[in-house]
């Protein structure tokens, strides 16, 4: 329970960003320029771990977002992000020129671009965002923040702007970052999920001699496998390793009935096909109900053979009875 390593708990993070010092807009409200600021870096934090931006690549997006949020404020487009990026909490936020010395005050979009100027969450607040469920309720704060600034208290909207409900502001909004992002969160995960398949499957295949566990196919183009995938028996979403242990050879057509549960594997490693699986058409369909009872091919090693807990695994929520 040592404090050492989490000197901001969760609990003051949102303390924090619910009292930003912001300021008052005419109509009402508070100014969205940090909440806005702050989302846009929760989702850069989100898609890349790291947080560090250099003002240029903030000042578009984030200023176009700015002033999607503040009709009513006369600030020059340009302006709009660089208010956000000097004055950030420090608590929260570290800002510098390219030398990392101090930025000056008043500095305008023209001289923070010449500056070089950089910045970075905390690591203590970047340590909080590592976690999806506190990103997530961050994110849910500071959308209420920035609409709140917008459509908060008595705005006698001088023009025929339409009274939007929180909850429709919000979601436009949420669009709006999104739209105003660089590479989204979820090819983050993607790509990240691309690196480790494939890391898994150069771990596993070879074990299988490249050819699938249940039928043998072993197709290649020049010395790469082609259409043979490591499968993983206990789900990678649903917490299962990547470990050989927790691996199988299969081509594409039994990867995805194994997946679906239409394939299973006994305690004994032989192979069941759900009673519930039907099919017309050619060959193929009795080819996979005649697999029933036979033996999976395992690897060599009985070391690097599929361990029980995850064939009981799969088994139990998977496999269709
Ligand atoms: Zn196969």
């Amino acid at each position: 329970m040592t404090t050492l390593h989490q000197p901001l708990t969760e609990t003051e993070l949102l303390a924090a960003l619910r009292t930003l010092n912001r300021s008052g807009l005419r109509g009402g409200g508070r100014a969205p320029h940090k909440p806005l600021l702050l989302l846009w870096l929760v989702d850069r934090f989100a898609a890349s771990g790291n947080s560090e931006t250099r003002y240029e690549e903030v000042a578009e997006p984030v200023g176009r977002l700015i002033a999607q949020y503040t009709a009513a404020v006369s600030t020059p487009d340009g302006e709009r992000a660089a208010l956000p990026f000097r004055l950030l909490e420090t608590e929260l936020w570290a800002a510098t020129d390219a030398f990392s010395q101090p930025l000056p005050e008043q500095a305008s979009h023209r001289r923070l671009l010449d500056l070089g100027a950089r910045g970075r969450l905390r690591p203590a607040v970047e340590e909080l965002l590592g976690d999806r469920r506190v990103r997530d309720r961050v994110r849910t704060l500071l959308l209420a923040e920035a609409i709140g600034s917008d459509t908060g208290t008595g705005t006698g909207s001088n023009t025929g702007t339409s009274a939007d409900t929180s909850a429709g502001s919000s979601s436009t909004l949420e669009q709006s970052v999104r739209d105003a992002l660089p590479p989204a969160e979820h090819r983050y995960r993607q790509e990240t999920r691309r690196v480790r398949d494939s890391r898994f499957a150069r771990a596993v295949l070879p074990l299988y001699g490249n050819a699938c566990a249940v039928c043998g196919f072993s197709g290649r183009i020049g010395p790469a496998p082609v259409g043979v995938e490591a499968a993983h028996v206990h789900g990678h979403a649903d917490g299962g390793p990547d470990v050989v242990q927790n691996g199988i050879a299969l081509c594409a057509l039994h990867h995805a009935l194994f997946d679906q549960g239409v394939l299973g594997l006994t305690e004994h490693l032989t192979i069941m096909v759900s009673p519930h699986f039907t099919h017309t058409g050619d060959h193929r369909g009795p080819a996979v109900t005649a697999l029933a009872g036979l033996p999976v091919r395992l690897p060599a090693d009985p070391g690097h053979r599929l361990a029980p807990q995850y064939v009981a695994w799969h088994t139990e929520h998977v496999f269709r009875h």
